[in-house]
């Protein structure tokens, strides 16, 4: 299994309990739920969900609800479950039905954009959907390389800027009227991630917003947050600030083929309130997955 293969220090981290758990008895409900907290802690579960996880425990072994260690451990896996599909259940993207589609990717700079969004057309395109690229990164020149790489890679077609002072929401306008006028079924749209200052950055990302708005009603049926899975809790003010100036619909959690802490995927879906939609296992074109809660928990839990 490909999908979540770099848990397992998670896993490592949170199987410390399990020893416990087998020769459970009442009076180790201290030192078990003290040892979850810990391991709930470095993986990254933050400190609310680590409290709420632990006191619902401690709530449900002492009335007696919870009678020994694999009740106690199918528990934790179903609050942590519980705390996913309440808010990030919604996984499949909403493309309304007005042509074409239009999704609008955004994060900062290396968090894995333009990789995303590549691995997103491919999949779309798979689906049997006709795919515009639209190159909306007007602020960094390599971006709209790197994203006619991705263009030539998934055979689809790419709108970029016409010329070098252009701004990145007529790109995004033409490319949807384009998207259009061609019958496209979707307009995959890369934003910049970095400005001389986030006011600007976030001033830029409204005005693309209101561009595609004109051409289609109703677009972007889509805004994708990426955000960098590596960088554990601290993608949270990040994530704030980007929901709350554009309004984001899904979270596209990248490199967690890498050394992320399963944890963060739990406490952003918390604290934001927004469904994981996607998630990057790898550099490849194959490599971003739909998140799939339950796969999620039986891979950081074993
Ligand atoms: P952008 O600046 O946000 O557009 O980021 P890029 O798409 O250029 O990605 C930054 C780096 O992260 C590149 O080297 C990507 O190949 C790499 N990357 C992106 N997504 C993943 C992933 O899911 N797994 C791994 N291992 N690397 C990734």
């Amino acid at each position: 299994e490909k999908v979540f293969s770099g848990f397992s220090k998670t896993r490592n981290n949170l199987s410390v309990i399990d020893e416990l758990l087998l020769y459970w008895n009442l009076s180790d409900t201290d030192k078990v739920l003290d040892e979850l907290e810990e391991a709930l802690l470095v993986s990254d579960f933050g400190p609310k969900i680590t409290i709420k996880i632990v006191e619902n425990l401690r709530e449900d072994i002492l009335s007696g609800k919870l009678k020994s260690g694999s009740e106690i451990k199918e528990a934790l896996k179903r609050n942590v479950l519980d705390l996913l599909s309440n808010k990030g259940s919604k996984t499949e993207l909403k493309l309304g039905f007005r042509k074409p589609a239009v999704i609008m990717i955004v994060g900062v700079n290396g968090g894995g954009k333009t990789t995303s969004l590549g691995k997103l057309a491919y999949r779309l395109k798979n689906g049997g959907a006709k795919i515009l690229l639209a190159a909306g990164d007007t602020f960094r020149a390599a971006a709209s390389d790197q994203l006619e790489i991705w263009a030539e890679r998934t055979g689809c077609e790419i709108v970029m800027a016409e010329t070098e002072k252009a701004k990145a929401s007529v790109v995004l306008s033409q490319a949807v009227k384009r998207g259009k006028q061609e019958g496209y079924d979707i307009v995959l749209c890369d934003t910049s991630g970095r400005l001389h200052t986030n006011y600007r950055l976030m001033e830029e990302l409204i005005s693309c917003k209101k561009a595609v708005a004109k051409v289609v009603a109703g677009a972007p049926n889509e805004i994708l947050l990426v955000l960098d899975g590596t960088t554990g809790l601290n993608m949270l003010p990040q994530a704030r600030e980007f929901n709350e100036v554009v309004g984001v619909t899904g979270l596209i959690l990248t490199k967690l083929d890498g050394s992320a802490r399963g944890g963060c995927v739990v406490s952003v879906v918390d604290e934001l309130g927004i469904p994981v939609k996607f998630v990057g296992v790898g550099e490849g074109v194959e490599d971003l997955q739909p998140f799939d809660a339950e796969a999620f928990v039986n891979a950081i839990f074993t």
